[in-house]
């Protein structure tokens, strides 16, 4: 019999990567899963060593409150048709399964949620989500819900309503990851206070390097860390630099007329708005991506300071970012991330952790966490 492979120590890292919007892409866009334009897909998973993905199921904030739930759905159904249907990876629930489905060769597949306000303030939404097989949630996407306030909104809670209690509890219950990207830091102090479970940020960067709302201060790296959560760095040139965020803000203002102008009178079409935003935000950033791998790579090694090599990991957000280091330009690069990871001085054994075993151990907690209480 053939031996299993040891994610530990066999092969090169096993790569694991907690953020992408491929969901999303593949929802609006007559693109197959097997070989596409987008950032991930099959062949180029393969060719990266890519053996794990979170898919995020993100809903523009533009569909809530009425229509955020049917757009879930959707692109939930993208990646049933497109992903799981034709057996491009495996759909996973739990990290025996995902172990089960990396030795057979398969990529393996998670759902997240991202954006509280696709469960539309209902517990039991949130619940049908978990049965359809979705592991964790971000709680906000760039607008505040009614129980949580986003990093890039105005604070309106200050932290988390008494619903909002409510769903990181049940989510704690029921071993579903709990997502910070995105919140504003008072919202993710007080989720930090409101449970016990660990915590991670799937796609963000340090603020201290890249001075921007959507990274996170030494403060909540630290306390993240302190629990055992995990995050992951965001390939995201303006989350990575701080000029880039800079130049596509200007360039944002620039349009801003032209945005307004092709918006009136389809004010009630979160479709038409989500696609003209996606537009105008690549745009924005033509030009900005002058971005190399090595910056990315500070953002790891600062983040391995300030909290720990444990509790740093990948969080592409490839397909959801309309341009990336220019050295790492879709999941066929990874063998360049793994280079650089070496080059930078980390040890085999840290190299394994920053590529995927930091966040395959922090989804075990999470699960340990949910079976202790059930
Ligand atoms: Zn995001």
């Amino acid at each position: 019999m053939k031996k299993k492979r040891n994610l530990d120590t066999d092969g090169p890292p096993f790569i694991f990567d907690a953020h992408c919007d491929t969901a999303s892409v593949l929802a609006d866009r007559p693109w197959s899963f097997r070989r596409s334009p987008a950032h991930i897909d099959r062949d180029k998973a393969r060719q990266g060593g890519l053996g794990a993905q979170v898919f995020a199921v993100w809903v523009d904030p533009l569909f809530a409150p009425q229509r955020a739930l049917k757009r879930g759905l959707e692109v939930l159904q993208a990646l049933e048709d497109k992903v799981f249907a034709p057996a491009l990876a495996a759909k996973v629930t739990s990290v025996a399964e995902m172990d089960e489905a990396v030795r057979g060769g398969r990529l393996a597949a998670w759902i997240f949620l991202e954006g509280g306000h696709v469960i539309e303030n209902s517990l039991e939404i949130l619940a049908v989500f978990r049965s359809l097989g979705v592991r964790g949630m971000t709680l906000t996407h760039g607008k505040n819900t009614d129980w949580a306030d986003s990093a890039t909104d105005a604070p309106r809670l200050h932290g988390l309503n008494a619903l909002g209690r409510r769903i990181v509890a049940q989510m704690e219950q029921t071993g579903m990851a709990i997502d910070l990207s995105h919140v504003s830091d008072a919202t993710a102090r007080a989720v930090l206070q409101a449970v016990d479970v660990p915590l991670l940020a799937s796609h963000s960067n340090s603020r201290k390097l890249c001075p921007v709302p959507r990274n996170l201060p030494d403060d909540l790296i630290r306390a993240i860390a302190g629990r055992h959560g995990f995050i992951g760095v965001n390939f995201h040139p303006a989350f990575i630099s701080r000029r880039v965020y800079e130049q596509i803000e200007a360039n944002f203002l620039r349009y801003g007329k032209e945005i307004k102008a092709r918006s009136r009178g389809r004010l009630d079409d979160p479709e038409f708005l989500s696609n003209i935003e996606w537009e105008f935000f690549k745009k924005a950033v033509v030009g900005n991506d002058r971005v190399r791998l090595d910056q990315l790579l500070d953002h790891v090694v600062h983040i391995a300071a300030s909290g720990g090599i444990d509790c740093v990991g990948l969080g592409s957000d490839f397909d959801g970012i309309a341009s990336t280091p220019i050295d790492l330009k879709n999941a066929a690069a990874y063998p360049a991330l793994v280079a650089g990871l070496r080059r930078r001085g980390l040890r085999p054994d840290e190299v394994r952790k920053v590529c995927g075993l930091n966040l395959r151990r922090f989804l075990s907690r999470v699960e340990k966490a949910a079976r202790g209480r059930a």
